[in-house]
């Protein structure tokens, strides 16, 4: 529904029966993808890994999260990217497309977001060039079963539908996180439109309607920024106060192995704690938001509150009345509002339904509420030398906090690839062959 006109098609294949490859993907979203196209990089051939999904595009999933709270431009900047490499950038790639100076000017000061449409249209080219469509398998898995060399892999009918040496989970997020004030309304007004998940809301906000908007996070920012820009009020509630200082989804220093290191090297209790400071709600500080936000809250367009929405109320005016207990938890307070939106994200990524099929039958170690993966992304209690079960996305947050990220996605491919494939070789004809490669997908051929 929110797909755009440039995300290409894929005509994919669906199994009449098993296949058996040496790479099994489960999960074509943008990690998959990233996996994908950097199996390509190393030589891997498209007849040799399989991606499992129930997506036809990589970007199908993110962007129906991403069209309807009306996202434009990228948080992240020029090096979030699914090249294989780091390098070229996006804005380097862009002073070649539209031969403007300006998105590398701003990459030097970190300044530089990439319009969504910019993604798209390089995901749609790497798509073509890698031959993903000749991998994808289309289906949703609902588990595997781990033999001594392989993984079989069932979908929802428990028909067999792969055989692979290697397996890694790409299977996105855990479940949406609807609030269960936000869930009790919905359940007594079937039929309600006001009181939603951002995700699910579509509709335009309305001049001088009042909106609360819950979460601390970029969707709630930019469920502000559409409410304000359409001349609503906004009555913003979180429990904590709101951090908008922190321009990527976790401090830049968990994006180089020097700033992963400490974090690893730390009692499990430490690291915990640490990784849920690094993944707590936060907002880049764009400036135009930050001039329109703090207008706003000199006017009264915008009222923060720091609490949590307790109930809901439908009032005899047909609107709605929050009753919010503040942070101190000594008080509680009401505000009145046409439109309640949980801007309120996802779920642990352990609650993803395959995800926690396999943490079951398999009983596999959590810490807190992460899956308590190796550092090099496996799952040990399913990996054997010759036959890893490696995770990608943001199940792999306890090895890497930035894991939802594309930067973070790039750095578990790779890893993973080196485990799988082997670690690059400098040898300088290997070096040449990669040289070659990366040559061939920077230049838009296709790789073979
Ligand atoms: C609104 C929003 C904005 C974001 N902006 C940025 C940004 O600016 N920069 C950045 O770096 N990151 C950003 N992110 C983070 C981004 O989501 C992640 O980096 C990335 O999309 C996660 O990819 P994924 O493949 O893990 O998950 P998804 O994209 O959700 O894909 C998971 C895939 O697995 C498939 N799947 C799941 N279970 C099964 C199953 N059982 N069988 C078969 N298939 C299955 C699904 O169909 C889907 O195709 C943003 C995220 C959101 C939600």
């Amino acid at each position: 529904m929110y797909l755009l006109s440039s995300m290409n098609t894929i005509t994919n294949q669906t199994s009449a029966k098993p296949v058996q490859r040496r790479i099994g993907i489960i999960g074509g979203g943008l990690a998959g993808f990233m996996m994908y196209v950097v199996l390509r990089f190393r030589g891997v051939p498209a007849a040799d890994i399989a991606v499992f999904s129930t997506s036809t595009h990589p970007a199908e999933e993110w962007l129906s999260f991403v069209r309807p709270i009306n996202q434009r431009h990228m948080r992240s900047e020029s090096a979030a990217h699914f090249f294989p490499t780091d390098s070229p950038g996006l804005a380097t790639v862009e002073l070649f497309t539209k031969h403007s100076i300006k998105p590398l000017l701003m990459s030097w000061f970190d300044l530089y977001h990439p319009t969504v449409e910019t993604i798209l249209q390089h995901i749609n080219a790497l798509v073509e060039q890698t031959g993903y469509a000749s991998s994808l398998v289309l289906g949703k898995i609902s588990r595997i079963e781990r033999y001594s060399h392989t993984v079989h892999i069932y979908d929802s009918n428990d028909q067999l539908q792969g055989v692979v040496d290697h397996l890694v989970l790409a299977v996105g997020h855990g479940k949406i996180s609807i609030p269960p004030v936000i869930a009790d309304y919905q359940q007594s007004h079937p039929n309600t439109t006001s009181v939603q998940h951002s995700f699910f809301h579509t509709q335009e906000y309305t001049a001088g309607t009042t909106v609360m908007i819950l979460g601390n996070g970029l969707t709630a920012a930019t469920e502000w920024a559409n409410a304000l820009a359409a001349d609503a009020k906004v009555i913003a509630v979180c429990p904590m106060s709101f951090t908008m200082e922190q321009p990527l989804n976790t401090p830049r220093r968990y994006f180089s192995l020097r700033g992963i290191f400490p974090y690893r090297h730390q009692a499990a209790r430490d690291r915990l704690r640490e990784l849920a400071a690094a993944k707590r709600g936060t907002f880049p500080p764009y400036r135009h938001w930050k001039k329109m936000f703090a207008e706003a809250q000199s006017n009264g367009q915008l009222r923060i509150i720091e609490g949590v929405l307790e109930s809901i109320e439908d009032t005899a005016a047909a609107n709605l009345r929050g009753i919010i207990r503040l942070t101190d938890k000594q008080a509680v307070t009401a505000a009145t509002a046409d439109t309640i939106i949980a801007a309120t994200g996802f779920a642990a990524p352990t609650t993803n339904p395959l995800l926690n099929t396999i943490i079951t039958q398999y009983n596999l170690p959590l810490v807190g509420p992460c899956l308590a993966l190796e550092d090099d992304y496996t799952i040990a209690a399913l990996s054997y030398p010759d036959s890893l079960v490696g995770v990608i996305g943001s199940a792999a947050d306890w090895a890497i906090p930035c894991a939802d990220s594309f930067g973070g996605i790039k750095i578990v491919a790779h890893t993973l690839a080196n485990r799988i494939v082997g670690e690059e070789s400098w040898h300088p004809q290997a070096l040449f062959t990669l040289f070659q490669r990366w040559l061939t997908i920077i230049r838009g051929k296709q790789l073979v």
